[in-house]
């Protein structure tokens, strides 16, 4: 696939699939870009985030598939779009008013808090970071009924109940629950905003539709309503170095994990440079100094 890229200095460049790299113009850049990115991603109406009041109770509904790594570049741009979207809602709302809630069962607290090999790990760990995190209290999920989305909604408003300085509340929650989630908080608590953001991808969800159409229609009409949006482009900057055979490979300077020869010629595409799970700099793109 051809890439197109933005240097810091502010030059545009088409990088094709054998490495070659061609300075364009800004208008050419800004058209493909645009064109490439609508079709990559789907959801998340984050222009809503923007005009957020923060006088309002308001509850974020962040809906995912519990994140898959099959494909790598996919799960790191779902990490990368729920980042942006903690960053956004804490700038507005501030560190002491917001909440995290997420899906992940308190009881395997452990697991979900040092590796990432279970739902959204990487993102509750990204949001412990900044705000309180509570985790759900359901360990069985049985979706045919909706008694849990019932205790979901329970274990959501009790952050209100028990906080009352706490004006916003993140949830991180399967997609399929959303609909019914919405209605049971709204139908509790009238007074409190809520906000639906999707950061499933298209890749992902194609596979699905003929089930959600089947067993969740009110997902798609949802689906369908949110909006495509840009994320914006994360750098950091490699150790190089070359291998035996004289090659350039890159060297992360924070989790010291080396990569293979195709990073240093795709740098964009950043599913080819691995990192340790809790590496500040997955997903990143690598840029040499
Ligand atoms: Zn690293």
């Amino acid at each position: 696939m051809v890439e197109y890229l933005k240097t810091k200095k502010g030059y545009f460049y088409k990088l094709k699939k054998n490495g070659e790299k061609k300075r364009i113009s800004q208008e050419e850049y800004n058209k493909k870009n645009k064109t490439r990115k609508n079709n990559k991603m789907i959801g998340g109406n984050l222009s809503q985030l923007d005009s957020l009041d923060v006088s309002t109770k308001t509850i974020i509904l962040m809906g995912e598939f519990h994140t898959d790594k099959k494909i790598m570049s996919e799960y790191l741009n779902i990490i990368r779009k729920q980042k942006e979207i903690v960053n956004l809602v804490v700038d507005k709302f501030g560190q002491d008013k917001t909440y995290f809630y997420s899906e992940a069962p308190e009881e395997f607290r452990g697991k979900v808090l040092e590796t990432d090999n279970y739902s959204s790990s990487v993102i509750v760990q990204y949001a412990k970071t900044k705000i309180p995190i509570k985790l759900s209290s359901i360990t069985t999920c049985d979706r045919e009924d909706s008694s849990c989305d019932d205790k979901y909604s329970h274990d959501i408003l009790s952050i209100f109940d028990e906080n009352s300085e706490i004006n916003c509340i993140i949830v991180e929650i399967g997609l399929l629950h959303i609909p019914e989630l919405k209605k049971i908080i709204i139908s509790e608590r009238p007074d409190i905003k809520i906000i639906i953001v999707n950061t499933v991808s298209m890749k992902q969800l194609v596979p699905l539709i003929p089930e959600i159409n089947r067993r969740y229609p009110s997902v798609m009409d949802l689906l369908t309503i949110e909006l495509p949006y840009d994320l914006p482009e994360e750098r950091f900057i490699v150790e190089v170095l070359y291998n035996s055979s004289n090659k350039k490979i890159y060297k992360c300077p924070m989790c010291g994990l080396i990569s293979g020869t195709l990073a240093p010629e795709h740098p964009e595409d950043t599913s080819l440079f691995v990192h340790k799970y809790d590496c500040p700099n997955k997903g990143k793109i690598p840029e040499e100094a």
